[in-house]
């Protein structure tokens, strides 16, 4: 059994070191062997370390956003969903958001197509709102297994301690054949980088790269999401990074600079999200 301090909680090796300490009291870590970066489990099991999740600042973020943003999320999730459904009547597929906010997947999966659309959220006043497209429900294990065709997995996996133990759940619910999609910041972005070189006060701005303890406490790069598939028994059918959203869905409107700087940042590897798509059968 590995010690939740002494070993990378996703390769396990006990080359690990300490980078800093961010806030008052959180360790964060980084993996010598798969790059992995991660906010110490001691700490964040304190009692003062609790994080809440209820009307998430996130979520209501990306509600403001939303009506504006509509084109644009149909027109990603089409390019992700042609990418390897694109023989298949949608009509017939069932697609999973886990960790679906407000439902802004929800609806665009039913816009494009979708016969049936569910989600989970444990912020119980967005997973209210994104009730009305679908059934939504706290927590993944609720859904029979090998249901969905598609499962999205958005934004989540980096504020989970046991990631590895909550992915597995998460995939129990995809069908053999069926098609997973899980996005992450990227802990090595450009945007990472120049946060921590420019605001080194990490205990005072609570930040190190994207890592947020107690809610953001998982920082993945391109090496440790590749370790993070092999885990899992993935076979990872596209990896890329964005500078944000999808690969083209800003989740909110982005102006030209930041579109600028994405596009460069993301050509080079350093975008601020990790874009992946696998799937769970390697014989399909
Ligand atoms: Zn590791």
């Amino acid at each position: 059994m590995a010690n939740a301090t002494l070993n990378c909680p996703l390769c396990c090796s006990n080359n690990i070191l300490q980078r800093t300490t961010v806030g008052t009291f959180f360790k964060v870590w980084r993996c010598g062997e798969c790059t992995f970066t991660w906010v110490d489990r001691n700490d964040l099991a304190r009692p003062e370390a609790a994080a809440s999740y209820d009307n998430y600042g996130y979520n209501r973020h990306l509600r403001s956003s939303f009506e504006q943003m509509k084109p644009l999320y149909i027109k990603g999730l089409q390019q992700r969903i042609s990418r390897r459904l694109s023989d298949r009547s949608l009509q017939n597929c069932a697609f999973l958001d886990v960790g679906c906010a407000n439902g802004e997947y929800l609806w665009t999966a039913k816009s494009i197509g979708f016969g049936r659309v569910a989600g989970v959220e444990i912020d119980s006043s967005a997973a209210k709102l994104a009730s009305v497209y679908g059934e939504v429900v706290d927590d993944v294990e609720k859904f029979a297994p090998f249901t969905f065709d598609v499962v999205q997995i958005k934004n989540v996996l980096s504020n989970i301690p046991d990631f590895v133990g909550f992915l597995s759940s998460c995939l129990q619910v995809l069908k053999p054949d069926g098609f997973l999609l899980l996005d992450n910041p990227n802990q090595d972005s450009l945007t990472a980088l120049l946060r921590n070189t420019l605001a080194r006060d990490y205990q005072k701005t609570g930040l190190y790269g994207h890592l947020r303890p107690p809610h953001v406490i998982n920082g993945f790069n391109l090496a440790s999401i590749k370790e993070l598939y092999r885990r899992l028994h993935l076979t990872p059918t596209y990896i890329s990074t964005s500078y944000i959203g999808t690969s083209v869905v800003p989740y909110y409107p982005p102006n030209f600079t930041a579109k600028v700087l994405g596009l460069t940042t993301s050509f080079f590897g350093k975008g601020s999200l990790l874009i992946t798509e696998g799937k769970s059968n390697v014989n399909t």
